[in-house]
């Protein structure tokens, strides 16, 4: 068994904003460490997510809409008596932190249509972590 791992960083530039990380993904997919396994996507932050869905720019405006619904900024919250973040941290719990794909044949088995997406939900920040991890038969 083979386990590799390796951190992608970047800095966002909005509150809310989706980050298309598709490429970096399949990129260190396609190194062939391993042949048949799993890619966990894990962003170890309590205030961004990691999603999987279609990079097309109306439906991106959706998704952040119904983050806007679903999680207001202006709503009062618990949390915010000591931060003013928790809408952040709701949607973050609510997204997850973490996908996982399959590797088969060396390759990442994903739809067409699902794209790989950072989630920021409390930017902009300098620096947001991205941690795969490889694993399986080498
Ligand atoms: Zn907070």
């Amino acid at each position: 068994m083979v386990v590799v791992s390796k951190v992608l960083s970047l800095s966002t530039s909005q509150r809310r904003q989706l980050i298309d990380i598709t490429d970096q993904v399949q990129n260190y997919v396609s190194g062939g460490w391993v042949h048949d396994g799993i890619c966990t996507i894990s962003a170890p932050h309590a205030t961004a997510a990691i999603i999987a869905n279609e990079n097309e720019n109306g439906l991106v405006r959706d998704i952040l809409a119904k983050i806007e619904d679903l999680f207001p900024e202006s709503s009062r919250y618990a949390h915010n008596a000591i931060d003013d973040n928790a809408d952040a941290h709701l949607a973050a719990a609510f997204l997850g932190h973490s996908r996982s794909f399959p590797i088969t044949k060396g390759r990442l088995v994903r739809g067409t249509w699902q794209n790989i997406f950072l989630v920021e939900l409390d930017g902009p920040r300098s620096r947001r972590e991205i941690h795969l991890q490889l694993i399986g038969d080498g």
